[in-house]
């Protein structure tokens, strides 16, 4: 019978990792506090009886394979055991590297096994580093091995688990996992992120998918300072009728939490009513569409103040409960002209996808 609370993962020494930098800069701010804070809230926030908790196991060298190169899988050893030096654009290795970024690999491919084997309908992956700019063979931006893409290829190997869509919600593009899956109509990946459209790069939304993918990939680049009015609109006109159109049996997601406006990395203006109301209109979905269920990982998210309560409001929705009354939820004045540009996107956006419904 399947359990009816939600997998929460986490490892007790998830926190050993740490950027060779102080802050301001940018690696620092993947830190470890961001898992303790937010584990350590997560236990006293009241919703610790919805939730059980499961240590996330080591992926092994063959998990690792089914999606990366062996060069990256040995770059990692072999500098986690120098103990330092550069793996890629913002990817930097110490000496407990590997053994982080394996169970942060293997907590995300547990929190999928659980949910397609039935036991639960809903798990959260709450390690780091995170994955979605890891690309086939390259770390960058904080990530080194593609979490999610590996949980997504190592459950797609049971039968009953044709189409899988990841929906990544992290302030920043997942080129990782864009790369990973973009030729393969059987995954659909959606995200939604900012965007420079004065340089633009990667990410834009005139990237489809390829060959028989066509479609399958979706792309909703925002403006930077994207309100929650945006990311609504945003969920209603696009992710939701996009995952309908594709019927997977499984939901994943990037959960990124950088979005918030508190965050010192990621530059949306949003607050944890958009990652509630993200909860409820997946959670729906899995319903509807009577998926097995969905598994989301931690992407980003580095103000160790605000991980915890983001997490508590996306599973508070996810679950289908009210939306917690949390201290972030302050009126901020909305810029009229950048609500308006974001719109204008939206609707270029669904020109572009809705020819694949
Ligand atoms: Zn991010």
């Amino acid at each position: 019978m399947q359990n009816q609370k939600m997998l929460l993962i986490t490892h007790p020494k998830s926190h050993l990792h740490v950027q060779p930098f102080p802050r301001p800069n940018l690696e620092a701010f993947e830190a470890p506090l961001r898992t303790q804070m937010a584990e350590h809230y997560l236990s006293e926030c009241g919703i610790s009886t919805k939730l059980e908790r499961e240590k996330a196991p080591k992926a092994t060298a063959e998990d690792i394979l089914k999606v990366h190169s062996p060069y990256l899988l040995e770059t990692v050893r072999l500098m986690s055991n120098l103990g330092s030096g550069n793996l890629g654009e913002a990817a930097y290795a110490s000496p407990d590297l590997l053994r982080n970024a394996l169970a942060s690999a293997g907590g995300a491919i547990r929190a999928a096994e659980r949910v397609t084997e039935g036991v639960f309908q809903h798990a959260f992956s709450l390690m780091r580093p995170p994955g979605h700019h890891a690309s086939r063979s390259t770390p960058a931006g904080l990530c080194y091995f593609n979490n999610v893409a590996l949980a997504v290829t190592k459950v797609m190997e049971k039968k009953s688990i044709e189409r899988v869509t990841i929906v990544d919600f992290d302030d920043h593009f997942g080129n990782g996992t864009a790369e990973i899956f973009y030729a393969n109509p059987n995954v659909q990946y959606i995200s939604i992120h900012e965007y420079d459209y004065e340089n633009f790069g990667i990410g834009h939304y005139e990237e489809f998918g390829y060959g028989e993918a066509v479609g399958s990939n979706i792309n909703i680049p925002l403006i930077d300072g994207s309100s929650d009015m945006v990311y609504k609109q945003a969920m209603d006109r696009i992710i939701v009728p996009s995952i309908k159109s594709f019927k997977p049996h499984l939901l994943a997601v990037s959960a990124g939490l950088d979005t918030h406006y508190a965050d010192p990395v990621g530059n949306m203006n949003v607050d944890t009513s958009t990652y509630w109301e993200y909860g409820k209109a997946l959670g729906e979905l899995v319903k509807e569409l009577d998926m097995v269920g969905s598994f989301s990982v931690l992407e980003g998210g580095y103000n160790p103040l605000v991980t915890g309560p983001s997490i508590h409001a996306y599973i508070m929705g996810l679950l289908q409960e009210a939306k917690p009354d949390l201290q972030d939820q302050i009126g901020r004045e909305p810029i009229e002209s950048l609500d308006n540009a974001n719109i204008d996107i939206i609707d270029q956006v669904v020109e572009v996808v809705s020819r694949f419904w």
